[in-house]
């Protein structure tokens, strides 16, 4: 019986696969237990599919290819990857060689003791702080709508149980987060620290347009406080304008009428006409979300299986 799955998302990742190979099968093979590395393309453009094949000819019975025929994200390509698995335990790292493979068997044995989820925390994190700036906006908001600190959830150096990606899989979301999706099926959580290294092969496929959207996903995908929170603010608002026409009609009363103080208005008017675009956009996502769930479309097409 297959004891760990490794889950690699590739876009674009050619010149990081064949160093990526080496060092996940020699870092599994010191367990000395079954395993499979399952490489799920995301569409790439360049020649990471021939190189998959090689190093899955090379490697039969453990390297497994599965192959999108476009690009659908790296979460996308997970989670592709989570409905094949068929180990015990499954690890996902990223294919940019950022997340060392070395650390597989730590996080293995953390996850033995007895958590449903064991995730890396880039304490030395190397990317640019353009980078790590919308990460740091994406910690809060998964720990606030998930319910479950962690330092770092962009981190996808991570052993889930098999019970949690089971559950996952049962899902069928077609926008998610999966740090924050598993959390919320896990009973226990912990993390551990792990190494991260500069990027010194390609470059990062996120932009920030990417990263807002992931943002929005999160935002939208776990829970309704945003709109628990627009409406309370909607709320909070109404009073403020009610307590204020009432301290206009008091002062009328006894200075008399006044025109002073027009552009002010303006000012604030403008603040209030930002926040109802921004909750309409906000109503907006949650619409397009549901509409996309209601086309009940495929997450994803597969292309080629090679096993
Ligand atoms: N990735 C993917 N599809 C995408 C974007 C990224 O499969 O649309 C993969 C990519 O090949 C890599 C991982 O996801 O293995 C993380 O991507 P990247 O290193 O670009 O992100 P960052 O390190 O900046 O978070
Ligand atoms: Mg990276």
């Amino acid at each position: 019986m297959t004891y760990l799955s490794v889950v690699v998302p590739v876009f674009n990742e050619a010149p990081n696969l064949g160093e990526l190979n080496d060092r996940i099968l020699e870092s599994a093979r010191g367990l000395g237990r079954e395993f499979e590395v399952i490489y799920v393309d995301d569409g790439s453009t360049d020649d990471s599919w021939t190189r998959l094949e090689v190093l899955q000819a090379e490697n039969r019975g453990v390297v497994r290819l599965i192959g999108f025929n476009r690009n659908y994200g790296q979460h996308m390509a997970v989670l592709a990857g989570f409905e094949r698995v068929r180990g015990q335990v499954v690890v996902t790292l990223d294919a940019d060689l950022q997340n060392p493979p070395e650390e597989i068997p730590r996080l293995v044995a953390k996850w033995e003791e007895g958590y449903d989820v064991v995730a890396g925390w880039r304490e030395n994190r190397q990317d640019s702080i353009l980078r790590k700036l919308p990460s740091l906006i994406v910690n809060r908001v998964a720990a606030m709508v998930v319910g479950v600190e962690q330092h770092d959830y962009g981190c996808m150096l991570r052993a889930y149980s098999r019970e949690v990606v089971d559950q996952i899989n049962h899902c069928g979301e077609s926008t998610t987060f999966i740090p924050a999706l598993a959390n919320t099926f896990a009973r226990r959580v912990t993390e551990i620290k792990v190494g991260h290294s500069n990027r010194s092969m390609g470059r990062s496929k996120y932009n920030l347009f990417k990263l807002i959207r992931l943002n929005f996903d999160l935002m939208t995908g776990y829970s309704l406080l945003p709109l628990h929170a627009v409406s309370l603010l909607g709320i909070l608002i109404a009073l403020l304008g009610l307590g204020f026409g009432f301290f206009l009609f008091i002062r009328r009363l006894i200075v008399g009428p006044e025109v002073e103080g027009v552009f002010t208005l303006f000012a604030i008017l403008f603040v209030f006409i930002g926040l109802q675009i921004l909750v309409t956009g906000l109503l907006g996502e949650y619409v397009g979300r549901i509409f996309r769930e209601v086309r009940r479309r495929p997450r994803y097409f597969i292309r080629r299986v090679v096993e």
